[in-house]
């Protein structure tokens, strides 16, 4: 690409590339879109679309404000720990936007585009609440760029129905939890690996099981803490919780 289309690409000026579809991962046109909605082959950043069902949205909806936030901190938190299993998350951003194109969605980034490319793949084979979920590699990158800067002044006359992303936001403890966690078993995962011949292998091998164990990880962090140990009855209920997806 010629350096002055480069610096265009996906801006307003682009005519051939939406920028929306750019820089948000989502365009309100859709497929029907006059311009081209690029995906990418690589990219850190996975959209899982329309996966958070919102209680507020229900016709009949009669939870207050702190029960809607407990709802969506439960998910969150469900979602991290889930995609914690596919590699180390940067970022977990859902959207509080009501338009088709943005309701619900999460973008999740991770460090590594090879985890990312994982988590498409094993994502599309699954189920979340009931629902098919569908994921893609996103364009998204920065999210600075993709947000609302008059929703987070809360100056947005648009509401719901704006096509920048108006993030949710979940308590800084929870995401501090969250974050240190996911911290400790990524440090468990590279204290175990050893410095012979086969490290690799035996790398792959740890992975593989620190894997399976790694919501475990995040029980012993942060549920018993709280909690101060589990019983069968919380380990049916863990299962349960894998076995919506
Ligand atoms: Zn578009
Ligand atoms: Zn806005």
């Amino acid at each position: 690409m010629a350096d002055h289309l480069a610096s265009i690409y996906g801006t307003e000026k682009d005519k051939v590339n939406c920028s929306f579809y750019f820089k948000i991962g989502a365009c309100r046109h859709g497929e029907r879109c006059s311009r081209k909605h690029v995906k990418p082959n690589f990219s850190q950043t996975v959209l899982i679309a329309n996966i958070y069902q919102n209680p507020a949205h229900e016709p009949n909806c009669a939870l207050t404000e702190a029960q809607l936030q407990e709802h969506y901190e439960l998910f969150f938190e469900d979602l991290y720990v889930e995609m914690c299993k596919y590699g180390e998350v940067e970022e977990l951003n859902v959207c509080d936007n009501v338009g088709d194109h943005l309701l619900g969605n999460v973008y999740v980034m991770f460090k590594f585009e090879e985890d990312a490319a994982k988590a498409v793949e094993a994502l599309n084979d699954r189920f979340y609440a009931g629902r098919p979920v569908f994921a893609e590699l996103s364009p998204v990158t920065d999210f600075g760029e993709a947000c609302c800067r008059q929703y987070e002044n809360s100056e947005c006359n648009r509401g719901g129905l704006c096509n920048f992303m108006h993030l949710k936001t979940v308590s800084r403890s929870l995401k501090r939890e969250l974050q240190d966690a996911q911290r400790a078993s990524i440090k468990i995962l590279k204290g175990s690996s050893g410095g012979d011949e086969d490290r690799d292998r035996e790398r792959d091998r740890d992975r593989e099981r620190h894997r399976s164990s790694r919501d475990d990880d995040r029980y012993r962090s942060s549920r018993d803490d709280r909690r101060g140990g589990r019983d069968d009855r919380d380990d049916r209920r863990e299962r349960d919780r894998r076995d919506r997806y």
